[in-house]
């Protein structure tokens, strides 16, 4: 019987895609989502177990039942804008869940934790390439929830042996190439599927957040990495810590980015080419709590883990993205 990794959002964007990755690589990815951005139709490579994280009991049920390995931690609220206006809602969303989640995984006897973090942890940095080293500044809840969240897993492997591994997620994009999953977000808010939805008459025009930034175009540079690149990362993770690569206590931290920074104008020129269609525009406003520019090498993850992120260039992700916003999407 193969080896279960419990999958918090597993119902979400990355979740999903990354269970078709356990799957594929002989793992059981058994799925804990309370479906309030998720979809249960996203859930094709294992069980489903519908539960918050704040219910205590109910993620004890599910340790009990599956005994689970490992934990990979996906489900958060990740969303800038609502940060900066509702920010109780990601300290409560992101950090009080993940402390119920942290100590029901210790409850259970599991010590292997991966971790879902992000380049939102570093705020800006005079435009720098950054690394695992670079100090984090967040510049909203989001990043400051997800920051606080990397503490806890350090704190709870020094008091209770617990390792993990963090990845600090830079832009991503794409979908499954297969078509069974992709991005399929309600409102949506990243750049690509709008410009896709812009492109297909979804919405009338895609508005730039912000002209004025001090880069070559005057718009905020990003780092994007294909979905399938970031979650072939977690399953090298995983084994990292299986292997016992990552001592009891200790936690390591890779950086998931290609190290080639886009700008907004540039994605949006890659979008109409893919797609050989024009792209209604907007010019408007900055947008609260963006960093001008997020960009980092993946050296580390390359050279500890042997990841390989290929599928990552913007051709290949927006041909990704627009073959899914075509014929994918799920329904509630
Ligand atoms: N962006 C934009 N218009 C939109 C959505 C996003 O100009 O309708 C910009 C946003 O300001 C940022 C970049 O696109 O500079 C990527 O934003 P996204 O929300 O996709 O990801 P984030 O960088 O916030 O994680």
């Amino acid at each position: 019987m193969s080896q279960k990794v419990l999958v918090t959002g597993g119902a979400g964007y990355i979740g999903s895609h990354a269970c078709k990755a356990l799957r594929d690589a002989g793992f059981t990815p058994v799925t804990y989502d309370n479906l309030c951005t998720g979809w249960q139709d996203a859930v094709k490579f294992g069980p489903f177990e519908q539960g918050d994280l704040m219910d205590r009991a109910r993620l004890d049920e599910v340790f009990a039942t599956h005994k689970p390995i490992a934990v990979m931690h996906f489900a958060a609220l990740s969303q800038v804008g609502e940060a900066m206006r509702e920010p109780g809602k990601y300290w409560r969303g992101n950090v009080s869940a993940s402390l119920s989640l942290i100590e029901a995984t210790l409850a259970a006897g599991v010590r292997s934790f991966v971790f879902s973090s992000t380049c939102a942890t570093y705020g800006d940095h005079d435009g720098v390439v950054l690394d695992e080293n670079t100090a984090q500044l967040p510049l909203n809840a989001y990043g400051a929830s997800k920051r606080a969240i990397e503490d806890m897993l350090k704190d709870f492997g020094a008091s209770d042996g617990l390792k993990s591994v963090i990845f600090r997620y830079f832009n991503v994009a794409g979908a499954d190439p297969d078509g069974e999953v992709g991005e399929f977000h309600q409102p949506e808010t990243h750049l690509i599927p709008l410009i896709l939805d812009a492109i297909d008459g979804k919405r009338d025009a895609l508005t730039i957040h912000g002209t004025d930034y001090p880069t070559q175009d005057g718009t905020c540079i990003r780092d994007y990495v294909h979905v399938m690149d970031l979650v072939d990362a977690h399953v090298l993770g995983l084994k990292h810590l299986l292997d016992g690569k990552v001592a009891a206590g200790a936690h390591d931290v890779f950086c998931l980015g290609t190290g080639n920074g886009f700008s907004v104008r540039e994605v949006i020129d890659h979008s109409r080419h893919v797609t050989n269609r024009p792209v209604p525009l907007n010019e408007g406003p900055r947008r609260g709590g963006d960093a001008v520019k997020l960009v980092s090498g993946s050296e580390k993850a390359v050279a500890v883990l042997g990841w390989n992120p290929e599928r990552s260039t913007l051709p290949q992700m927006i041909s990704d993205a627009w073959r899914w916003h075509q014929n994918g999407g799920y329904e509630r």
